[in-house]
């Protein structure tokens, strides 16, 4: 396994659209070391989700685990979510591309997902809480949406700014 680079925010490739899976590369061996690549950069971040997009691999394809010890891991492949509430709920998120930033976010508190796992059966689930709110905002980043934009201008502006600064020292 292999660890992966994660584009950081502002990048233009985070804002790409993720294209679905077809039948044929669900079949392809890849696809395994990638989801497997993915699990290990996103447990060695530390993060509880990460998309595809994050890894400039710009398919329909998410990894999630929100237990405490690493027990429950979750493939999202062509995932779509339908809110199940109009109840609203709002959630301290952070973003393994936009790092060492936190800021509430207000987001449908259950939803329900469909999607297929990682051999292509397809699923179904409900979520609600931390799953709910990680679900909807890695499904976001298929359609190249960071949680920065649900913030005000002002605020996104001054991640964008600290980061690039950030970008800058990095080299
Ligand atoms: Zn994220």
């Amino acid at each position: 396994m292999a660890l992966l680079e994660i584009l950081e925010f502002p990048d233009a490739r985070l804002r790409t659209v993720a294209k679905p899976l077809t039948a044929e590369e669900l079949k392809d061996p890849a696809l395994q070391t990638q989801i497997d690549n993915m699990f290990e950069t996103m447990y060695q971040a530390p993060g509880i989700g990460l998309a595809a997009s994050q890894v400039n691999y710009h398919k329909r394809l998410v990894v999630i685990d929100v237990s405490e010890d690493k027990s429950e891991p979750l493939v999202l492949i062509n995932p779509e979510v339908t809110p199940l509430t109009d109840e609203l709920e709002s959630m301290q998120e952070g973003c393994l591309s936009v790092p060492g930033f936190y800021e509430e976010v207000v987001r449908p508190e259950r939803v329900k997902l469909k999607a297929l796992d990682r051999h292509g059966k397809p699923y179904e689930l409900i979520a609600e809480g931390l799953l709910a709110v990680c679900i909807q905002h890695e499904l976001d980043h298929l359609n190249g949406k960071l949680f920065v934009d649900y913030l005000s201008p002002l605020k996104r502006n001054r991640i964008r700014k600290k980061l690039e600064k950030q970008h800058r020292q990095v080299g």
